[in-house]
């Protein structure tokens, strides 16, 4: 099967390559089309993200890549809800959350364990239910506002393995989420960024959360969320299986406009 990656980081952000080796390694694996998709500023961490003055550059890069690349290339946007941004200057964009922000405090939640610890201690005393709520709410929030070609990692909190995934309170939280924001965005990201960092086995979201997907009508565009060039179709094929497994019988791959729906 010939794959498309909508999730590519690059050196713009906080990948690796540049857009030129990206899509090298594309065109090297044989791929239908690449789209970009690095992190939009988020004044509270500037660390990962685009700065302001980056956007022109990027922007410029990816239309000189355009013409070059004997494949489709589209220039995309990975959009935090902690962002501002015209969105129409680009080909997509996918809407994500990274941070919760309370009381002032901005507190990344894929990061690393200790941060997401500190954050469940500090602004939720503790409460992994109260956390995760807050987590969903601001997604579905996020997903009405700007209503994004499809919603990246949607259940990313559980990276690293601290949220009670078969816990049915935990559960409901998100399956009631995803509900919402199907109606909104039928495109649910299957995510295989945390495996091949090494902090999952399995991709997002939970594979309870495709039964929600089937059940609501949606549809699953595969996405490496890549930080490096050997990784743009990285659990493809794997994310491929586990779909058939759970009774989804497509993929949506972009066409530049809009989703064709393959069978797999
Ligand atoms: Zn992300
Ligand atoms: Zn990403």
């Amino acid at each position: 099967m010939r794959y498309t990656n909508l999730h590519t980081h690059t050196n713009f952000s906080d990948g690796a390559h540049s857009v030129a080796e990206n899509v090298a390694s594309a065109v090297n694996k044989n791929m239908l089309s690449l789209g970009f998709s690095d992190h939009s500023y988020t004044p509270c961490d500037p660390l990962y993200c685009m700065k302001p003055e980056q956007y022109e550059p990027y922007l410029r890069t990816l239309e000189a890549a355009k013409k070059d690349s004997p494949i489709p290339i589209y220039a995309g946007l990975e959009l935090d809800a902690y962002s501002q941004d015209d969105t129409s200057v680009f080909d997509y964009f996918l809407a994500s959350v990274h941070y919760i922000i309370k009381d002032g405090v901005c507190h990344p939640i894929d990061h690393s364990p200790a941060q997401q610890q500190t954050c469940m201690r500090d602004a939720f005393g503790g409460s992994v239910l109260d956390m995760a709520k807050c987590y969903f709410d601001i997604l579905g929030e996020h997903v009405a506002k700007v209503k994004p070609l499809f919603v990246g990692h949607f259940d990313v909190i559980t990276k690293f393995s601290l949220m009670p995934e078969e816990d049915d309170a935990y559960r409901t939280i998100a399956a009631d989420t995803l509900k919402e924001v199907l109606k909104i965005c039928p495109y649910i990201e299957m995510n295989s960024g945390a495996i091949s960092r090494g902090w999952r086995k399995t991709p997002y979201p939970g594979s309870y959360l495709l039964e929600v997907v089937k059940e609501n009508g949606g549809h699953m565009v595969l996405g490496s969320d890549s930080h490096n060039l050997n990784n743009l179709t990285f659990h493809f094929d794997e994310s491929v299986e586990l779909l058939r497994q759970a009774g989804i019988d497509h993929i949506a791959v972009f066409n530049g406009k809009g989703f064709d729906h393959v069978t797999i």
